[in-house]
């Protein structure tokens, strides 16, 4: 009874998701347009010898940004070398990084549209033209130096591309954008993730935890491996719909997949701006949340279930929003 062993064995630690994260794109489930188009591009650069364009990759948090970006680096079988924009506060700090890559590497930058101006003008030769352009010294002395780097992919990630400066959107020949899952999509993920895990559960049990996932493979992930916990805790041997129900109604989350955290943004916009509008900021300040959190964690979420638009004006709660909190616009 392997299986079960596993299930039960305390010591399968949630670092597994390592190994749940897809390495090669037929592994990598649902938008099947774009995994088409991919494998072109792949294809393409790896016949020619030369690296493949550089990629952006847009969608809110856990859509599979860095796992494509691993990705296209295996299937191009080239080295990953990842950073996030927040860690590159110095010009020198790129400089470093690109002058280490390797012919045809794949850089990954997450949330590239932090990067401050400075570093940002240091990408666009070094992308153009795989030239890094630095200045040497600083006052009269300074110096502007040219490196010839080697060719690479750029993949960066980013959770809204509003956010990015036109210059550095145009610099990337390959443009893809990550929309939420569909249940059966997240379903298939589930039932893969349970399988490398070692997880017990059915076809019924990975839809309806599917259900609750919000469109988001990481979350059912994470409901996966928390719905295994209920279920040893319960004294099971198998994640089942009642596992499954006593796993949603712990962690709080409903039948939409909404958490505390999105029913305290739809009702604080009911009850302390009237349904709205109401400005992010004002919103950010009732409840307590970082802005850019309500933006790319709480609202996009939203937004796709219809309970809340945004308007020139600011947020608006609409009749469904009302509706999913049992009360009527
Ligand atoms: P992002 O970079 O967009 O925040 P990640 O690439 O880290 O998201 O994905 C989160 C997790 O969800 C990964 O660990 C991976 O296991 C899983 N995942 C994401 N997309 C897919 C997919 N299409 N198929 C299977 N698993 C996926």
């Amino acid at each position: 009874m392997e299986t079960n062993d596993r299930f039960f064995n305390p010591n399968i630690p949630d670092e597994m998701a390592a190994s749940i994260r897809p390495r090669v794109l037929s592994d990598f489930i649902g938008h099947k347009s774009l995994k088409q188009n991919l494998s072109v591009f792949i294809s393409g650069a790896k016949n020619r010898g030369e690296a493949m364009d550089h990629v952006l990759l847009y969608g809110p948090p856990g859509l599979g940004k860095t796992t494509l970006a691993h990705i296209v680096a295996n299937e191009l079988g080239t080295n990953f070398r990842a950073t996030a924009a927040p860690m590159l506060t110095k010009q020198g700090d790129l400089a470093a990084i690109l002058t280490s890559l390797e012919p045809m590497d794949v850089l990954f930058i997450d949330e590239i549209h932090r990067l401050p101006t400075a570093i940002e003008e240091v990408l666009y030769s070094a992308m153009e033209d795989f030239k890094l352009d630095i200045m040497l010294g600083e006052g009269p002395s300074a110096k502007s130096v040219r490196i010839d780097l080697p060719p690479f992919t750029l993949v960066g990630a980013t959770t809204r591309t509003g956010l990015l400066s036109n210059p550095l959107r145009d610099r990337f020949g390959i443009d893809l954008r990550l929309s939420f899952y569909s249940t059966a999509d997240l379903a298939k993920i589930i039932s893969r993730s349970a399988n490398i895990l070692g997880v017990p559960i059915d076809e019924d049990g990975a839809v309806m935890l599917a259900q609750s996932a919000r469109g988001t493979p990481r979350i059912a992930n994470r409901l996966l491996k928390r719905a295994r916990d209920f279920a040893t805790a319960l004294g099971r041997d198998s994640i089942s719909g009642d596992t499954i129900k006593t796993t949603l109604y712990q962690l709080h989350i409903d039948a939409c997949g909404l958490d505390e955290i999105d029913r305290e943004y739809i009702s604080a916009i009911i009850k302390n701006y009237a349904g709205g509008p109401v400005g992010i900021e004002n919103l950010a300040a009732t409840l307590s949340e970082p802005a850019d959190t309500i933006e790319d964690v709480i609202e996009p979420y939203l937004m796709q279930l219809g309970f809340v638009q945004r308007t020139p004006r600011g947020r608006v709660v609409t009749e469904a929003g009302y509706a999913h909190l049992g009360l009527v616009k």
